[in-house]
């Protein structure tokens, strides 16, 4: 197996993707006078999964910089976290254990958090590939928000779409334009680090730097 490494030019590409989405993120929650400011929850126990090797790779640099006991720390909560889940989605639930990356509330890897972990909050908007739009109305914080305030009219939301496709064509670029004959990336993030960084079948791996 070979991994899949992120180039530089691609990391920096990536973080120009979750750039655009935070200040759409943030055009919403200021349209709607929202924040995650004194709320009773954390969205860091919600059951994700995450699909692209490009972001599998980018939390994996976040990962290497940390000292040796630092990962070990974070290795062991993964395989606990895992544990965990596999109890709830044994019995058909939809596991709900804190991050392994959460910290008393704060993210251990913020810069290199995932496209999810951006997003959750206000409502959202895309469209699939076969046209169909899926929407997200955000949490029930800000749903409250939306129920006093757009009775009568849309609330703003972020256009997911484009930035999506963005990370789509950046995720082909990384995987050398075989993203479509690739096995599938379904995980975790206490995964995501139990596994290892992502890696293919020697041959496979693309690495494409070309803009
Ligand atoms: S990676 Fe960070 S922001 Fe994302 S769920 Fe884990 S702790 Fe929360
Ligand atoms: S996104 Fe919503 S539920 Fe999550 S921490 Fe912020 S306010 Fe709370």
């Amino acid at each position: 197996m070979q991994e899949v490494v992120l180039p530089e030019i691609l990391a920096g590409r990536l973080k120009e993707i979750y750039q655009g989405l935070q200040d759409e993120y943030d055009r919403v929650a200021r349209e709607l006078h929202f924040s995650c400011n004194g709320c009773p929850d954390n969205c860091c126990d919600s059951y994700f999964l995450h699909h692209t090797y490009t972001e599998w790779a980018f939390l994996w640099i976040g990962f290497r910089r940390l000292d040796a006991n630092r990962q070990d720390t974070l290795l062991s909560r993964s395989r606990t976290w895992l544990e965990e889940c596999e109890k709830a989605l044994a019995v058909g639930g939809r596991p709900q254990v804190m991050c392994p990356l959460n910290e008393n509330g704060l993210c251990g890897l913020y810069e290199h958090r995932l496209l999810v972990c951006r997003t959750h909050g206000v409502p959202a908007r895309m469209k699939r590939p076969d046209g169909h739009e899926l929407r997200f109305p955000g949490c029930f914080r800000c749903q409250e928000i939306v129920a006093v305030d757009y009775l009568d009219k849309q609330p703003p939301h972020v256009e997911r779409t484009p930035l999506l496709h963005s990370l789509a064509a950046l995720e082909n670029q990384l995987l050398g334009g075989k993203r479509h004959l690739l096995p599938k990336v379904r995980i975790t993030i206490a995964e995501m680090l139990v596994k290892g960084p992502p890696a293919l079948p020697a041959g496979h791996e693309g690495r494409n730097t070309e803009p």
